[in-house]
């Protein structure tokens, strides 16, 4: 039986784990914390699925439809107008599900799953030292150990990371309000700012609403206190929200956190990484998930793409069969990950980051016209349509004619 080092219990370690234990390989995870330190442990992340993630997820009974039943069907996008751009405010219907649950629940959840389904796991953080000291017992070394500290081993690759003067802030809180919420996942752009993100969410405690704001650190994230209590990181975003959008303020006004640990802020910032890092005794291993790819927070795409880069380690894994995991594996496995990702990653980023003329004239559209407002929201669960129709200004012309008649769109 072929032997699998994972280092690193998230999303994409704790998915290879599982589903490689399925295919009974002899998994070892070994990562940073036990399943209650993360139950009880403050809130560190967020993450939005789609519907062809959750699937494969479901296709390896993976999904916890008891703890976390919930998903949402629809995503509303709002812009409430701004020097010569028009407002917008729609909401578009996925084609199937998407699903946001709080990592403490979901991989508290799978690591003791992993455990009871066979899997070794050594609680320790792991350094570059003991990854040398231990690779020789293994087929392969897995690292899915996230975007920092020991993602330093992987070295970044320039000609594939978007060139991004801006750094970007993240600011969350998972919390709960007296007030019913919309059942839909929201985007409300706030110009000084960024924008607001409101998910409905399955949190450690039951369910309850995740509150993003995200925005370059020149505006006013940029100075978000060092050390703050929860409360009054909730209490700073509602008062920044306040001051943006009363709809949006009115909506959080008297909300609660859901646990006293429910808050986090983030700085991560889009980069690609060389997908194998060679230790000094000259062995390779491999990276997963945000280990090797991390893109812009606008995108809501990290989490979708450790399922994948899970999913074609797993197939490449299981193709290889009695052959040696050596760099060539490596390279390929990333390669084919690459051919999803790429899209995010590159242009079709930067095509919604700074809509070109069309694709605001398209936005604008998908107020009266529910095909694009659906085509766009969609484009989350499959980035490469949005390079069919929304990465230049020809292609997006070509797509308002073919759904309003006019290559320009019409006033009122
Ligand atoms: C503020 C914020 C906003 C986000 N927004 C979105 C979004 O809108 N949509 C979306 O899809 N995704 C989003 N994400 C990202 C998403 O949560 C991650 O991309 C996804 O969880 C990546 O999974 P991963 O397994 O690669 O890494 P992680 O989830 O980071 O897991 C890494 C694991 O490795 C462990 N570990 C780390 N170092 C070591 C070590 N040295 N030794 C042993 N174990 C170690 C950690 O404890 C953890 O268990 C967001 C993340 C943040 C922080």
């Amino acid at each position: 039986m072929r032997k699998i080092l994972i280092v690193g219990g998230g999303q994409a370690g704790l998915q290879l784990g599982l589903t490689l234990l399925h295919h009974e390989y002899d998994v070892t995870l070994m990562t940073a914390r036990t399943s209650e330190e993360i139950r009880n442990g403050r809130a560190v992340s967020l993450q939005v699925q789609f519907h062809n993630a959750l699937r494969f997820e479901h296709e390896y009974g993976l999904h916890l439809d008891e703890v976390a039943p919930d998903s949402v069907g629809t995503f509303r996008y709002a812009f409430a107008g701004a020097d010569d751009i028009p407002a917008f405010d729609w909401t578009g219907r996925f084609n199937g599900p998407a699903q946001s649950v709080d990592e403490r629940l979901k991989m508290s959840t799978w690591q003791e799953m992993f455990e009871e389904r066979g899997g070794k796991v050594i609680i320790h953080p792991v350094t570059s030292s003991d990854l040398d000291a231990m690779a020789h017992m293994f087929d392969l070394v897995v690292v899915a150990a996230g975007h920092s500290g020991l993602a330093e081993m992987f070295p970044a690759n320039h000609a594939r990371t978007l060139h991004q003067e801006t750094t970007y802030a993240s600011v969350f809180a998972y919390a709960r309000t007296s007030i019913e919420q919309p059942h839909r996942i929201e985007v409300h752009m706030l110009p000084d700012l960024g924008f607001l993100a409101t998910i409905p969410t399955t949190s450690v405690t039951g369910p309850c609403e995740l509150l993003l704001l995200c925005g370059p650190t020149s505006g006013p994230l940029g100075s978000w206190p060092q050390r703050i209590r929860p409360r009054e990181h909730l209490d700073l975003m509602l008062s920044m929200l306040k001051e943006r959008s009363t709809e949006q303020y009115e909506r959080f006004h008297d909300a609660e956190l859901v646990d006293a640990r429910s808050v986090a802020v983030d700085y991560s910032q889009p980069v690609v990484r060389h997908p194998v890092a060679t230790l000094p005794s000259g062995g390779k291993i491999m990276g997963l998930g945000d280990t090797v790819l991390v893109c812009h927070p606008h995108m809501a795409q990290d989490a979708d793409n450790a399922t994948k880069s899970a999913e074609i380690a797993l197939k490449n894994i299981l193709e290889q069969g009695d052959r040696p995991f050596d760099e060539d594996f490596m390279l390929r496995t990333f390669d084919g990950f690459w051919e999803y990702a790429r899209f995010m990653a590159g242009h079709v980023n930067d095509a919604l980051m700074a809509p070109a003329p069309a694709l605001l004239e398209l936005l604008v559209a998908a107020n009266t016209h529910q095909e694009i407002a659906d085509r766009y929201v969609n484009g989350f669960d499959d980035p490469s349509d949005f390079d069919e129709w929304a990465t230049s200004e020809e292609k997006a012309r070509d797509y308002l004619e073919k759904v309003t008649g006019s290559r320009t769109l019409q006033p009122g």
